[in-house]
């Protein structure tokens, strides 16, 4: 996943070092995701560095994902050489869970009850039953006149 310009500073300057020894040294050219992204591959992903993804059949490019999303934190732990699709499928499932988690503090914030939002993303995978939506006391347009009644005297 490419460095968004708002967080490349918050990368330590020998992050190119750091990531290069991760996808090679230690990982063998070969994404090390185990099922972290939630796509449901069994054991650890087959990608490789430079050939053709065992799903996609694009050409991987191994990349680097923090594991708790935070770019200071280098330690090998928090690291995992990673193909496009797991650390797309990864991140997104962070970003869904940041916006989920966004939106219940706004609403609860604004004294609502957050029980009738749509269900919250995170709760949706793998499956999940949309909960109903609530019944709206007020009439739909098809209910209310679209003009008022002209009565003649
Ligand atoms: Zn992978
Ligand atoms: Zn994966």
């Amino acid at each position: 996943m490419p460095i968004r310009p708002e967080n490349r500073r918050r990368y330590p300057a020998d992050w190119p070092e750091i990531s290069l020894s991760i996808r090679t040294e230690r990982a063998g050219g070969r994404c090390e995701c185990r099922g972290q992204c939630g796509t449901g591959h069994r054991g650890r992903c087959e990608a490789r560095n430079g050939g053709p993804h065992p799903d996609t059949g694009s050409l991987v490019a191994l990349t680097v994902a923090h594991l708790d999303h935070q770019p200071e934190n280098c330690a090998p732990s928090n690291l995992m050489a990673a193909c496009q699709r797991c650390h797309l499928a990864y991140d997104r499932k962070h970003h869904r869970q940041t916006a989920a988690a966004t939106r219940r503090a706004a609403l609860e914030e604004a004294g609502q009850q957050p029980l009738f939002l749509e269900p919250a993303l995170d709760e949706c995978e793998p499956e999940w039953e949309p909960r109903r939506r609530p019944v709206v006391a007020v009439p739909g347009p098809d209910v209310w006149p679209v003009r008022p009644e002209v009565r003649c005297a």
